[in-house]
C-alpha cells in the first residue's frame, strides 16, 4: 500500500521507516524493510503496526547502510502474516522486492518457477516477481535490465521497487496502473508510491508514466520503457502543507 526506496548519504533505515510512517494514513496490515549491506540483504517484516516492525528491528539491530526499501501492505493475496509481508526475497537471498497492486498472472508464473525447482514460501502474488528478478540477475543482467524483462511478463497493476544485494548503488522501480514518484535530492534520491514517502527531504518530484522503469543512484535518475528505450517522467514541485 505504501512504498519507499532510498539511496543517498543518510541512514536508509531512518529514511525508510519515517517514509512508511508518513504513509500510515493510507491504511495497512503489515510492514517491512530491506537494506543492502556488504553484499547481503538485511530484511525484517512483521504483520501489524509499524511499531511491531520497529520492535523487531531493535532486537536484531540492522546494519548502518544508505540504501534500502520499505513497504506497508494491504493484503490482497494471502493472509496478513509475517511470511506474506513484504519485502519478498529471491530463493538465493540476493534480490528483495516490494509491491503495491495485483499481479494477475501470478499463478501461471508461479507454476513455471516451481517447475525450475524453486520453492515458493508465501501465498502472495508478489513473490513470483522476486524469483523472476533474481533469476534474471543470476543470468548476468543488471537490476535495471532485469526489471524491464520481468515487467514485460507481468499482467495487472503493480508498483515494484527492488534492490540487489550485489549492487549497493542502485534502487530500481517500475509501474503499471499503479502510482510511482521519484523524489529528487542532492546526493540522494527517493522513490515513493506517494510524495508523503519523501516530503520531509525534498519537494522536487518526478512522476513516472505508464509502463516505465526508473533507476535511482545517489547522483542520478534514469527512466526507460519496459523495452529499455529511454523515456522521461514529468517533473513537478510539491506545494503541500507539511502539517497535513
Ligand atoms: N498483492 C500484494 C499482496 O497481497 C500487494 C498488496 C499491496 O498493495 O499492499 O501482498
Amino acid at each position: 500500500c505504501g512504498i519507499v526506496g532510498y539511496v543517498g548519504g543518510q541512514s536508509a533505515q531512518g529514511v525508510v521507516i519515517e517514509g512508511l510512517r508518513r504513509m500510515e494514513y493510507r491504511g495497512y496490515d503489515s510492514a517491512g524493510i530491506a537494506l543492502v549491506s556488504d553484499g547481503t540483504l538485511a530484511v525484517q517484516k512483521r504483520a501489524g503496526k509499524l511499531a511491531n516492525l520497529e520492535k523487531a528491528i531493535d532486537e536484531v539491530a540492522l546494519p548502518e547502510t544508505t540504501i534500502g526499501i520499505g513497504h506497508t501492505r494491504w493484503a490482497t493475496h494471502g493472509a496478513p502474516n509475517d511470511v506474506n509481508a513484504h519485502p519478498h526475497v529471491g530463493a538465493h537471498g540476493r534480490l528483495a522486492v516490494v509491491h503495491n497492486g495485483i499481479i494477475e498472472n501470478f499463478a501461471a508464473l508461479r507454476k513455471r518457477i516451481e517447475d525450475e525447482g524453486i520453492s515458493v514460501v508465501s501465498e502472495t502474488d508478489t513473490e513470483v516477481a522476486a524469483h523472476l528478478l533474481e533469476l534474471q540477475l543470476e543470468s548476468g543482467e543488471d537490476l535495471t535490465t532485469a526489471m524491464q524483462r520481468v515487467c514485460s511478463r507481468l499482467e495487472g497493476a503493480f508498483t515494484l521497487v527492488a534492490v540487489d544485494a550485489l549492487d549497493p548503488d542502485r534502487v530500481v522501480a517500475a509501474r503499471r496502473n499503479s502510482p510511482l514518484v521519484v523524489g529528487l535530492g542532492e546526493g540522494e534520491n527517493f522513490l515513493g508510491s506517494d510524495v508523503a514517502a519523501f516530503i520531509e527531504h525534498t519537494r522536487e518530484a518526478l512522476e513516472l508514466g505508464q509502463d516505465q522503469v526508473v533507476t535511482i543512484t545517489r547522483d542520478g535518475v534514469q527512466v526507460t520503457g519496459f523495452d529499455g528505450t529511454p523515456a522521461e517522467g514529468s517533473r513537478y514541485h510539491v506545494d503541500w502543507d507539511l502539517s497535513a
